[in-house]
């Protein structure tokens, strides 16, 4: 696949200047482009991170969501680690791989040995976790006959199976430390189990928790060789009933209270719970908001659209991770045209992502005229027959999606690589795209 189509120069330099500016692209162009000068090129493993570098990986396994981070400073993150098990969708299993890069490991395994490979370090750790929300395709299901720790009592499977081949420091998530604010119900065993893990890691001091306060930028920093000159910012956008209005880090109550909500059905929930993060790099802005919503099914109430709130805030933005998989009520047209997003990552792991009508959405150029790329972490070959024609418009159906973001976040590439096997080989490269 060739490279994407670089910005225009009126973009980049407005109106005035545009002649210096046509000038000064057509070199960049020209030197970008020339087979000598690409940084990157199809085949090739993927180049190491190196300092002053943002590297984002949305990470394949066919069972759930999961992003390695690499901050400027070599902070290192994981958002979810899904292992939603064999579920209704394994039915629609046609001729593609059900499991990336196959069946031979767990997920967390999988994800493991992507971490330590990425990271080149013996023995690896993250300094950060997050859990968006407590669902199975984030966090890894619990059935019971998972094996257990060696550390205490709860069992491994996605988050925990993770931490206990790299251990992490400091994990966020939408409930600590009361899990007072619509908690999963007390039967649930992947709940109960992640409790317990949370209990037994915090209590040997291997663990520290840090509940999600929406508005804020303190609570996930770089930790390890932090250069207060970096531009770099991670703000929680969103949590539970509370959203970040965009100025200072003022915040505003998004749903009624509990309480006063007469039907049952019209409780928040799970999803439009889920921890929104804004990643900022110089000029470079990052949305990943788990499983938001901003399409309410007819009969919801209007506050079930939380991508309204979440888009005035933030503003437009370079790349986004699509809510819920691109399932059925999300990416909103106001949404997608507040973000007019270049770049956009669809974690897909189920048959029924992305919904033909949400792909639509974003496909359309009339929601906001500018070029845009898409790209589908596992495009089901079922999912591809029942969309039609327009399955074929995005940029990439299967493979990890690097987004690689050079230092100062004035550009970015978006690297695609091989999730059949272990080779992080670049299947296609993208870019480089100048970061708005
Ligand atoms: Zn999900």
């Amino acid at each position: 696949m060739p490279p994407s189509r670089p910005p225009c120069a009126e973009r980049l330099f407005g109106r005035t200047g545009w002649l210096a500016g046509a000038v000064a692209v057509a070199a960049v162009c020209a030197s970008a482009y020339g087979a000598q000068d690409a940084p990157f090129r199809r085949g090739d493993v993927l180049p190491a991170w190196t300092a002053g570098t943002l590297d984002i990986h949305q990470i394949v396994t066919g069972r759930g969501n999961a992003a390695f981070m690499m901050f400027p400073d070599g902070t290192t993150l994981l958002l979810d680690a899904g292992d939603a098990g064999d579920t209704e969708y394994d039915r629609l299993r046609a001729s593609d791989a059900d499991q990336r890069p196959d069946a031979s490991r767990t997920p967390a395994q999988w994800i493991a040995r992507y971490i330590r490979r990425m990271t080149g370090e013996a023995a690896p750790r993250l300094d950060y976790a997050v859990i968006t929300h407590f669902h199975p395709d984030h966090m890894g299901i619990i059935t019971g006959s998972e094996p257990l720790t060696a550390h205490g009592t709860y069992r491994l499977r996605g988050l925990t199976e993770v931490d206990e081949e790299i251990p992490i420091a400091r994990l966020m998530d939408r409930g600590w430390p009361d899990y007072q604010y619509l908690p999963p119900p007390g039967d649930d065993a992947m709940f109960t189990n992640y409790r317990r893990f949370v209990s037994e890691r915090t209590a040997t001091g291997a663990l520290t928790m840090i509940g999600a306060q929406a508005g804020s930028t303190d609570q996930i920093t770089q930790v390890r060789r932090p250069d207060p000159k970096l531009p770099f910012e991670v703000r929680v956008v969103a949590v539970n009933d509370r959203v970040w209005t965009g100025r200072g880090s003022e915040t505003k109550v998004r749903f009624p209270a509990l309480a006063s909500i007469q039907v049952r059905e019209d409780w928040p929930n799970e999803n439009l719970c889920s921890v929104a993060l804004r990643i900022r790099y110089g000029r470079f802005d990052y949305f990943t908001g788990g499983d938001i919503a901003g399409y309410p099914v007819p009969g919801a109430p209007a506050w079930h659209d939380v991508e309204t709130d979440v888009a005035r805030a933030i503003g437009r933005t370079d790349v986004h991770v699509v809510n819920h998989h691109g399932s059925i009520e999300e990416e909103n047209p106001f949404w997608l045209a507040t973000l007019r997003s270049r770049v956009m990552i669809l974690p897909a792991w189920a048959a029924t992502h992305p919904s033909a009508d949400v792909l639509k959405r974003m496909l359309s150029r009339r929601v906001y005229p500018e070029p845009r790329d898409v790209f589908v972490t596992l495009f089901r070959d079922a999912t591809k027959a029942s969309i039609g024609a327009r399955a074929a418009q995005v940029a990439s159906d299967h493979g990890h999606v690097v987004v690689r973001v050079e230092p100062g976040g004035f550009r970015y590439w978006v690297l695609v690589l091989d999730d059949t096997t272990e080779s992080y080989r670049v299947t296609s490269v993208h870019g480089p795209y100048a970061a708005e």
